[in-house]
């Protein structure tokens, strides 16, 4: 296949599905005629769905922080960006952090690089939105809220007051509804501590594009979801989109005008740009085209999965041929292990596996026993689906001292310990300073 029949794996991204992959590869192919490199932005993986639990302070970012040279050790991690990719001639290209780019070649490519964050034709305010796709913006929305509550408690304008307590949340899929339920459990308890204010004064709304929120989720939990919204004074607004937002304000397509201290941009997921500077096919929405064993459709040594690809959900294809995978972390993990038994074959001559994959769809966790998780079938949901969902998602962290330090905040006692201090904003007006932008990031402003 190569120089000395070593096989080049080339692995473009390191979240879910690259380090799962990655992990499998080393272990199985354990250094035999193989070589395996990995690219992603930062030298660590942060878990994305126990992000909301970052951003509640119910997690130190710490914790989830995984540092991809000491799980990978059999690979070779690469600091970069893959900024194009050319397959037909087996070449990538890579940006490093110093400014430089550096050529690539491989045997195999395995597309993992996520998705990124859909563009809203919104004026102004880019600085003012934050969002919880990355850790550093998971610990600055925790920051931000606390630094709002204080801030609320010190002024004496009632109208300065009331912005402050207020909180809206953009777009309504079950990624920012975690979001939206965790924070409003942060903002109780930290409003909590400021004998001052009366949970009253704190005012959530959720704007959402669509007619109804959690698309993504059954539309049993959605109704259900709605109806804890309303049980809690949150104002959702269906059909609407924020068009504006600058100074504080957010102004809505149906004319509202909205003064917040916060407004949390959950816009969705779109395909990864960086798609667009490779000779790989495309689906019309731009995302990777891969058939059900995971190759890219019509390529030779090429592989993707996870939320840069589309694939074949075969569970479903009977009641709807069209029907693909969602971008969820349940298929992730499932796909990375097919993933890495497909490129072993591949290497060895062999059959490749189909990727069919039974109860993976979406499970969330909005908030403190309130929690809904989705298997075929059917639902559970409060206390029960939310220790499914802790218990899931713990236990694909690498690293048992990770696990373990995870778990044990949430032992009787501990439960509800948060971490509360924040730090470095004042006023409102902190600098984030980002790391290499992963692919949430893409185009978004990085400064407040
Ligand atoms: C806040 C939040 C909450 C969520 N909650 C849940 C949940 O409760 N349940 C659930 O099932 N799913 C949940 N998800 C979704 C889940 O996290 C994703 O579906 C899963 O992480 C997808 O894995 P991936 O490996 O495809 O992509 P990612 O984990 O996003 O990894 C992609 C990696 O590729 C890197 N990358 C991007 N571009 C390049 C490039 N050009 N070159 C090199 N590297 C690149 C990125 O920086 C990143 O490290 C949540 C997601 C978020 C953001």
């Amino acid at each position: 296949m190569s120089t000395q029949n070593i096989t080049r794996i080339l692995i473009v991204g390191g979240g879910t599905v690259g380090v799962g992959t990655a992990a499998r590869l080393q272990s199985q192919l354990n250094g035999r005629h193989a070589r395996i490199t990995l690219v992603n932005p930062l030298p660590h993986m942060a878990y994305r769905p126990l992000l909301p639990e970052v951003a509640a302070g119910l997690i130190d970012p710490n914790d989830l922080v995984v540092p991809l040279r000491k799980v990978l050790r059999k690979c070779e991690v690469v600091v970069g960006t893959v900024t194009r990719l050319e397959h037909a001639t087996r070449r990538a290209w890579v940006g490093t952090p110093d400014g430089e780019v550096t050529e690539l070649d491989y045997d195999i490519v395995v597309m993992t690089a996520g998705s990124s964050v859909r563009e809203q034709p919104v004026t102004g305010g880019a600085g003012q939105r934050r969002s919880c796709k990355t850790l550093t913006e998971a610990t600055y929305l925790r920051d931000h809220v606390l630094s709002r509550i204080a801030e609320a408690a010190a002024t004496t304008d009632a109208g300065e007051r009331r912005r402050l307590l207020t909180f809206v949340l953009v777009g309504g899929g079950y990624e920012g509804m975690e979001c939206l339920t965790e924070l409003d459990d942060l903002v109780r308890f930290a409003v909590g501590r400021h004998p001052g204010i009366v949970p009253g004064e704190v005012t959530w709304a959720v704007v959402e594009e669509s007619e109804r929120i959690l698309r993504d989720a059954g539309s049993k939990h959605a109704v259900r979801t709605l109806e804890r919204l309303a049980g809690r004074g949150v104002r959702v607004y269906l059909n609407t989109t924020a068009e504006a937002t600058g100074d504080g304000h957010l102004t809505l397509s149906d004319g509202t005008e909205v003064a917040a201290g916060t407004v949390i941009w959950n816009a969705p997921s779109a395909a990864n740009p960086m798609l667009l500077d490779t000779d790989l096919p495309l689906d019309a929405r731009g995302r990777l085209r891969c058939t059900s064993t995971l190759q890219v459709a019509g390529e030779s040594g090429a592989f993707g999965a996870g939320d840069i690809a589309v694939v074949p959900d075969l569970t479903r294809v009977d009641d709807d041929p069209s029907a693909v995978c969602r971008a969820t972390a349940l298929h992730a993990h499932a796909q990375a292990k097919v993933l890495a038994d497909n490129v072993e074959s591949a290497i060895a001559g062999t059959a490749l596996r189909q990727y069919h994959q039974p109860n993976a769809d979406a499970g969330a966790n909005p908030g403190l026993y309130r929690s809904f998780a989705e298997v075929r079938g059917g639902g559970v949901e409060g206390g029960k689906a939310r220790l499914l969902h802790w218990a899931y998602h713990v236990a694909r962290i690498p690293g048992l001292s990770r696990k373990t330090r995870i778990f044990s905040g949430r032992l009787p006692g501990q439960r509800f310990r948060r971490h509360l201090v924040e730090r470095s904003i004042g006023g409102g007006s902190a600098t984030v300073h980002e790391m290499p932008a992963p692919s949430g990031d893409a185009g978004r402003a990085k400064a407040s």
